[in-house]
């Protein structure tokens, strides 16, 4: 891969390259092939729109398991401004989840505030089992106790873009991800 690829110029530097991110997503499937390797029924990945979907198509292109794709979209307050971190469901899964082991994709997780709406909401459908893959982790943030049972990489507490990450819409697609310097 391109080691030193140009970065544009509200980026100060790459955190994760191409090369590391497509290591980790390997293992990661491993893990979860592993895991729900005896399961009865598809695994439903449910990714969390939109920064999971490129982490959700490498990771389901990695699992030899059955499994189904789907999506849900939220939306979050409390990212600018204040701090209430209430989450309100915009779009719910095609599939009916009830009877089904549900892995929950998420992009980053961050207050913690958006998986722990996620799983009370999903666990309370009968799901088998919830369980969660998160791409990113920032432990300086957490405000709430999340047991992720995959993780990516954790990363200190910087804004970070790529890898389906964006900021204002921008950097979504860049294949590393890297850490945005700050607008003020
Ligand atoms: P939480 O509910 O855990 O506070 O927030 C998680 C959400 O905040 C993520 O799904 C993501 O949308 C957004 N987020 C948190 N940190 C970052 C970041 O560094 N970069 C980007 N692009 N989104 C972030
Ligand atoms: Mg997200």
């Amino acid at each position: 891969m391109a080691d030193n690829p140009h970065l544009a110029d509200d980026l100060r530097r790459v955190l994760i390259d191409e090369d590391a991110i497509a290591k980790r997503v390997d293992e990661l499937a491993a893990e979860i092939n592993e895991k729900y390797k005896d399961a009865e029924e598809p695994l439903i990945l449910v990714g969390v729109l939109k920064g999971s979907f490129i982490f959700l198509a490498d990771l389901s292109r990695r699992l030899t398991i059955p499994h189904i794709v789907d999506f849900i979209a939220i939306s979050s307050y409390g990212q600018k401004g204040n701090q209430r971190g209430e989450v309100r469901l915009l779009m719910d899964t095609r599939e009916n989840l009830s009877g089904h082991d549900v892995l929950i994709v998420e992009d980053i997780l961050d207050s913690g505030s958006t998986l722990s709406y996620l799983i009370r909401t999903f666990k309370a459908r009968t799901s088998k089992s919830v369980a969660t893959a998160v791409f990113l982790d920032k432990p300086a943030r957490h405000v709430v106790d999340i047991d992720i049972q995959f993780k990516g990489f954790e990363i200190p507490d910087v804004w970070v873009v790529g890898y389906g990450l964006d900021y204002k819409e921008r950097h979504r697609t860049l294949p590393y991800i890297a850490e945005m310097i700050p607008e003020n």
